[in-house]
């Protein structure tokens, strides 16, 4: 057991997600020769968390096609994987961590990998509501699993949240047969997220396809059934009262920093890190969901949760605590499938003062591209594979462009990068 050996030696990584199942192998491809140790509180080996609202949700993929990698890879790696066991307490000075099993891991360096926690929702004797086998958040392979066994035609399924993990199940659901309403507090799906025109196609595809989507509709309760073991409607702040067989809520991610807070380490939205995903400690690093970290080519700090975050600050933990100061400098990008829809989105909005439409929504095939001063902040693609691809380079590299031009479907978008 890895606590046998000296502290010198020992990598220990605390979260076994996406950004550890990552960092893990990366530390030993960079050539840390000591133990490196990787402590789970989920059961499972690192996993991917997008098939969760998509294809293992529609039981098109297994709980084993989630793994990132196989067993056998850790082990070829010498990497020793603690599962079932939850981080307790850092300390600092002596270099420790205290697990929930009563052991204790000295490390050299520690990289806080804990992701987040399903949003819980805010009302008034939730902790009851929270208890029914059919009321669900949705964050976790164990949770779907379960979300999966009530998952069956004919059933009244409420979802709570017009987000992508709410949009994503509402079009899984109602193509097996179930009666979908999606209740979104604010005025439009995806408002924190996208511009109002890709918010008002969503929401069209989604009523075509049977999806009773509710806007400015937010939640004020729940009414369980006469036996008082399940919850039998959602109750609206309208009054409304909409039957339920069940409730996923998808309302956002509270990011954990618990024990880096209780390690007196800076946090602020997520665990502060430098561009080399250093934390305010220079032996404790931390990477993906759970994560506030500068992005240069922003020119400003952000925290994100996405797969190519969590990967790229996975291989810049790794490079760095192995001596090879790598800095995290990326775009940031994301997906969404809904039915035969591919949104790719690159770079953030978020202070445009141009929207630029590229093709038709009706198409199902377009692309939306927000400006500001002539150069693309971001794009979002509908199946467009290979816009998408382009665009990436029109944010990363800042390049100029005429909205004109950006707009009119005839013109190809490569055509529009400047000469090599
Ligand atoms: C349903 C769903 C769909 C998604 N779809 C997309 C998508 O389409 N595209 C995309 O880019 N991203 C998507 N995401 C987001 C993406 O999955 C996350 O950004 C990614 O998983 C972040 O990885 P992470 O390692 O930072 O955190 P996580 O994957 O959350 O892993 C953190 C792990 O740490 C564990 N942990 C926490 N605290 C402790 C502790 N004290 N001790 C031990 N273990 C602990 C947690 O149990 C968890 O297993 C989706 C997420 C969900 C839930």
């Amino acid at each position: 057991m890895s606590t046998a050996a000296s502290p010198e030696d020992i990598a220990l990584i605390v979260g076994a997600g996406h950004a550890a199942g990552e960092c893990a192998t990366s530390i030993r491809d960079q050539g840390w020769t000591g133990c490196i140790v990787l402590v789970g509180e989920e059961p499972h080996l690192p996993y991917q968390r997008p098939p969760l609202s998509k294809a293992f949700l529609s039981g098109e993929l297994s709980a084993e096609q989630l793994y990132l990698k196989p067993q056998a890879t850790y082990e070829k790696a010498r990497i020793e994987f603690i599962p079932n066991t939850r981080a307790e307490r850092i300390g600092r000075a002596e270099h420790t961590v205290a697990l929930s099993d009563g052991r204790e891991i000295g490390y050299s360096k520690l990289v806080i990998a804990t992701g987040g926690h399903a949003r819980r929702l805010a009302l008034p004797g939730i902790e009851a509501i929270e208890k029914q086998p059919n009321f669900h958040y949705l964050r976790t392979l164990d949770h779907v699993a379960r979300i999966r066994t009530q998952f069956h035609a004919g059933a009244r399924l409420v979802i709570i949240g017009g987000g992508y993990i709410g949009l994503e199940v509402a079009a899984i659901a109602v193509r097996r047969g179930l009666h979908v309403t999606v209740l979104e507090a604010l005025p439009r799906v995806l408002a924190r997220v996208t511009a109002p025109e890709l918010s008002a196609f969503y929401e069209r595809v989604h009523r075509e396809a049977g999806v009773d989507v509710r806007t400015s509709t937010a939640v004020s309760g729940f009414e369980l059934d006469a036996s008082g073991d399940a919850v039998a409607a959602v109750v609206c702040g309208d009054g409304s009262r909409i039957p339920a067989d069940l409730v996923i809520v998808g309302v956002g991610l509270q990011p954990a920093t618990d024990l880096a807070v209780a390690a007196g380490l800076a946090v602020d939205n997520g665990i502060v890190v430098d561009e080399h995903t250093r934390t305010s400690d220079p032996d404790i690093f931390a990477i993906g969901d759970c994560t506030n970290h500068p992005n240069g080519l922003l020119g400003r700090r952000l925290r994100l949760e996405s797969v190519p975050n969590a990967m790229e600050q996975a291989r810049t933990a790794a490079a760095t605590l192995c001596g090879k100061e790598r800095v995290y400098n990326s775009v940031p990008w994301f997906w969404s499938d809904q039915y035969d829809l591919k949104l790719k989105m690159v770079g953030l909005s978020q202070g445009y003062d141009e929207f630029v439409l590229r093709g038709a929504p009706e198409s199902r095939s377009f692309s939306a591209f927000y400006l500001k001063d002539g150069v693309m902040l971001a794009a979002d693609t509908v199946s467009r594979p290979q816009e998408f691809m382009l665009a990436k380079r029109f944010v990363g590299e800042k390049i100029p462009v005429r909205a004109t031009e950006l707009a009119d479907d005839s013109i190809p978008l490569k055509s529009l990068l400047p000469a090599a």
